[in-house]
């Protein structure tokens, strides 16, 4: 029996991939109510069904890619492995899906144009006039097309950055309704909506959805279906107005309410049964859902109640009057990660390097089980960085730098306990008396051209681990391979002053000429490490990265072991 279904499916599974599926997910109302949670989570129920999903991510910016913008404005700039710089959507998907996505599922009208441009100057076009339209859709169209081949896809998922409406999107919007119009049986539509619950009215009202869902009209779309984002669950008269007046039957109006976590998601809208709703829709066989890892894992997260208290000192939180901490998301994801694993709550607190400066306010991260500082560019909040630093190794707190968090560990200790007085980034002072960091080569020529986009050193490198350290000992291997994003590195000529001081380089290219990874001994330090690299891009939900788990873990059993000296002293 077991032969015979698997034979079925795969001949049914050969067959369906001479077309992939496409699902847009576009915004209506307002952004920023987690449209890219919505589409990680569509991809995810219908991997969960057994088909080979991958997801892309639209934004109408005119840069070529995120790398240029600036993360308190546009949040994470998430890295891939093959090194394009892209929105921090691309690492939900990649968490969720837990799949290694490629730079051809990011595109930005920037780099679209770029392509279409490049192909007219060399004749690509064969002498056709070039149009906005048709030729702009129709290479947005080429690249999913190409997306979903690459990656051998059943289904790709496509989010729309923006909401429908907007100038910006509208070529975007374009290239979902020829795609469709080719293949009507194989493409859907869902719009993430908002439906809002004004304090004074005391009821939600679904009137920016019905005129949100009339503009993806006006662009000869028609939503199949409407995941209305609200604070509570949207009650049957809701539900049935948005129905009546948007076109589609009811049971296609998802309800989505503030969720605890991210991770609830997609096991709510199985509730709502989406996953058949969006098989159906995609013209795609019934196949049984397994998503018993995923469910557990989500209720798991509800279930821990011991904390894991981490502060994060950055300094790309402030936007106007708010806090926002969009710009760590993969790190923010890494901790809770690491700290489910260990069955700790993850609590964590976010402060601006700035307030660090005089060291007044040093003793509040006192409380704190362990610190991390994540990674970052220019002068701005530095020295009270570097303060923080200090404190977490002098007052042995578990401390963990991620990139310019590993620069300023080497900074902090050069100046502190090597004795190289005025150490310093070149990135801050090329002219300081021991440039501890400096620029690498290439990385030089490439400023002098004035050559700034997508030019760091980029993407996944390998990198070799040193016996007997914590780092060896958390991976508990030898060889790695790590995303990185920087311009400066350790400077070869004070590896020997500094090792000789005492710090640790355990992990080097393998070439042993870039160092990767700084550390104190396990006899010095309960957890004072760096990495060269971002291990939060390559965490997931249910394999953690093991570099977060030995902090995570460090940071809890130190709060133990207080608690049991305060017993003893008692
Ligand atoms: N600014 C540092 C560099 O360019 C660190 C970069 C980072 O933290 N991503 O090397």
């Amino acid at each position: 029996m077991a032969t015979s279904r698997t034979s079925v499916s795969s001949r049914a599974s050969r067959a369906e991939k001479k077309h992939p599926a496409y699902v847009f997910v576009v915004g209506g109302v307002i952004s920023g109510v987690g449209k890219g949670i919505t589409a990680s989570s569509i991809a995810k129920i219908i991997q969960s069904r057994g088909f080979t999903v991958t997801a892309m991510k639209i934004d109408p910016y005119v840069n070529v890619d995120a790398g240029t913008m600036n993360p308190t404005e546009h949040g994470e700039v998430f890295v891939l492995d093959d090194g394009y710089e892209t929105d921090q959507d691309l690492g939900n998907y990649e968490r969720f899906l837990n799949i290694t996505i490629p730079s051809g599922n990011y595109m930005t009208t920037g780099r679209v144009y770029q392509a279409v441009i490049d192909r007219e100057r060399n004749l690509g076009y064969k002498g056709q006039c070039v149009q906005v339209v048709p030729h702009i859709p129709l290479e947005v169209v080429h690249r999913i097309k190409k997306a979903g081949k690459d990656a051998d896809a059943d289904v790709v998922v496509i989010e729309i950055g923006g909401t429908v409406g907007e100038y910006e999107n509208i070529l975007f919007l374009e290239a979902a309704r020829m795609l469709k119009s080719e293949m009507p049986e194989k493409v859907a539509v869902v719009m993430v909506s908002y439906v809002p619950m004004p304090p004074k009215v005391g009821e939600m009202k679904t009137k920016p959805t019905q005129h949100a869902s009339r503009l993806l009209n006006s662009a000869g779309l028609q939503a199949d279906v409407i995941i209305a984002r609200s604070e509570l669950p949207l009650d049957k008269k809701r539900k049935d107005k948005i129905a009546t007046f948007c076109n589609i039957a009811s049971e296609r109006v998802i309800s989505a309410p503030d969720a605890d976590s991210i991770y609830d998601i997609p096991v709510n809208f199985e509730k709502d049964n989406l996953g058949d709703t969006m098989l159906k829709l995609l013209s795609l066989p019934p196949r049984e859902r397994d998503m018993a890892h995923w469910r557990r894992f989500a209720a798991h997260t509800k279930s821990v109640t011991e904390p894991a208290k981490i502060a994060v000192v950055g300094k790309y939180f402030d936007t106007g009057d708010f806090v926002l901490s969009d710009a760590y998301i993969s790190v923010i994801e890494a901790i809770k990660h690491a700290a489910y694993h260990l069955d700790k709550k993850p609590e964590l607190t976010w402060f601006s390097a700035e307030r660090f400066e005089d060291g007044k306010e040093l003793a509040k991260l006192g409380v704190y089980d362990g610190i991390i500082v994540p990674g970052g560019f220019g002068e701005r909040g530095i020295e009270g960085k570097l303060n923080v630093i200090r404190y977490a190794r002098e007052k042995k707190i578990p401390y963990f730098g991620l990139c310019y968090g590993m620069q300023l560990l080497t900074i902090e200790y050069a100046r502190h306990v090597a004795g190289l007085k005025g150490a310093n980034t070149a990135e801050i002072d090329a002219k300081a008396p021991h440039v501890v960091i400096d620029i690498m080569e290439d990385q030089r020529k490439k400023l002098e051209h004035g050559d700034y986009g997508g030019s760091m050193r980029l993407g996944a490198y390998p990198a070799v681990l040193k016996k007997g350290t914590i780092a060896r000992d958390a991976y508990k291997k030898e060889d790695i391979r790590e995303r990185h994003r920087h311009r400066y590195e350790v400077n070869p000529e004070y590896i020997t002053r500094l090792t000789d001081a005492g710090l640790v380089f355990s992990g080097t290219s393998p070439d042993g000429r870039l160092m990767e990874i700084a550390e104190l001994s396990r006899e010095k330090h309960p957890f004072f490490l760096g990495t060269q690299f971002h291990p939060e891009f390559l965490s997931r939900p249910l394999h953690p990265h093991p570099l977060f788990v030995a902090f995570v873990k460090a940071s809890t059993e130190r709060k133990k072991k207080q608690k049991k000296d305060k017993g003893k002293k008692r």
